[in-house]
């Protein structure tokens, strides 16, 4: 039986250093791979992605281990040019989606942390899909390495215009990148040539899955993102999003991890949420509140709540009222963001001056801060788990 080569992706740094003594390998040549895959982003072991490395390394490197870097399914961007969608292909065939997003300066990648998601909530396209299986940590990692890379990658139209000239007239309708751009692609591409050196910065899972249902790989993936002599994503650069796992929270409560919590809430009784958040059932509300507390008191963080607003369902005065009182006397931020529809959910989007409105009252009368997103990339259906739905459908 063939066993799936060891995933250089999945280590750490002392892991690869302990696997390379292992093999009674010098610690220096772990350094210098560790080097390749997060400051030079290689994608093979080949002589010009890892050009100083003895042939003894390569060869046990390229016998048992692999660098499971994940191919593009589909690649989307959105018509403003800040947002562009990943769907990845694993090993075993299945798609995630990864985004890249630059909201106000800051690069930032959502990464998935599930193949579809076990928590079923109902305005989700990742929660209609139903859950299939947990990512390894190697598969969590791949995706921030994949966003980082493609910041590396000029703009097309910077590297290829001479040639495009040159071919005017020749060139396949099916290649992208040489066929002749609409003023809009054009300006999307000037805009991204000013962007030319931006790195990324910021890492929020909140692409598909439940990320504290797969608690030990997505633990031990953030510790890889944040070792400083790779990906140097530091904890105040993360941010992971639950739905409110509570045995997960107070478990980083106890553990202190030093990034940022997000808990998505969308409603403030626990019968409203239980019929948008079924995991709520499992998880009540004055439960799931009690661990915040815990969480907040023991780490001196703030949470981040996330609500999705949807129209005439979640988005009154009365129920920012009602948020107001729930959250009370707890360092909090509300982050609102108007429902992104989906196929499966016959709910609208909040317009935005009531959305307006539900911030006012959280901040006039609770003192409570809140931002709302904007809804960029909606028209590449950006919502979490939209795209790979897309896909299945076509
Ligand atoms: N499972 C985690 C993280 C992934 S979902 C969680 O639920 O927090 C990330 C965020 O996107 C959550 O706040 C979720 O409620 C929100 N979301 C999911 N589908 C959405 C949609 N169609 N429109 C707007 N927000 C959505
Ligand atoms: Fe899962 Fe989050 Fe979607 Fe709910 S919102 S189904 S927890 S991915």
């Amino acid at each position: 039986m063939s066993v799936a080569p060891l995933n250089l992706y999945d280590l750490t740094r002392e892991q690869l250093r302990a696997l390379f003594v292992s093999w009674e390998l010098s610690p220096v040549h772990a350094a210098t791979v560790w080097n390749y895959l997060y400051l030079r982003l290689a994608e093979s072991f080949s002589e010009t992605a890892m050009p100083d490395l003895p042939v003894k390394v390569r060869t046990r490197l390229s016998a048992e281990t692999s660098i499971g870097v994940l191919p593009t399914a589909l690649e989307t961007d959105s018509s403003d040019g800040f947002t562009r969608k990943y769907l990845l292909r694993l090993a075993d065939d299945e798609r995630i989606e990864t985004v890249l997003m630059r909201y106000t300066g800051r690069v930032t990648a959502c990464v998935s942390s599930q193949v579809g998601c076990a928590m079923g909530c109902v305005f989700c396209a990742t929660g209609q899909m139903g859950y299939t299986r947990h990512l390894t940590p190697g598969e969590i990692v791949a995706q921030a390495v994949h966003v980082a890379r493609a910041l590396r990658v000029p703009p097309a139209s910077a590297v290829c215009h001479v040639l495009r000239d040159k071919l005017r007239g020749e060139i396949p309708a099916s290649c992208h990148v040489l066929r002749d751009k609409s003023p809009g692609a054009q300006a999307r591409e000037r805009a991204a040539a000013a962007r030319a050196g931006e790195r990324l910065r910021n890492i929020v899972l909140m692409g598909m899955g439940e990320p504290l249902h797969n608690y030990d790989a997505v633990m031990h993936a953030i510790d890889i993102l944040r070792d400083e002599a790779g990906l140097a994503l530091g904890g105040e650069r993360i941010t992971v999003s639950t739905v409110g796992v509570v045995p997960g929270i107070l478990r980083l409560a106890k553990e202190k991890r030093a990034f940022h919590l997000a808990v998505s809430l969308h409603a403030a009784t626990q019968t409203e949420r239980a019929a948008l958040v079924p995991a709520a059932k499992k998880w009540p509300l004055d439960e799931l509140m009690a661990a915040c507390r815990t969480y907040s008191e023991a780490t001196g963080r703030r949470i981040f709540y996330e609500w999705t607003l949807i129209e005439g369902k979640n988005d009154s005065a009365e129920t920012a009222r009602a948020v107001g009182h729930l959250l009370r006397g707890l360092p909090a931020q509300v982050n609102l963001i108007p429902l992104n529809p989906t196929a499966g959910y016959a709910g609208a989007p909040t317009a935005s001056a009531a959305a307006r409105a539900f911030q006012h009252i959280l901040s006039s009368e609770f003192k409570i801060p809140s931002t709302v997103r904007q809804r960029r990339g909606i028209d590449i259906a950006a919502g979490c788990g939209q795209l790979a739905v897309a896909e299945a459908n076509a």
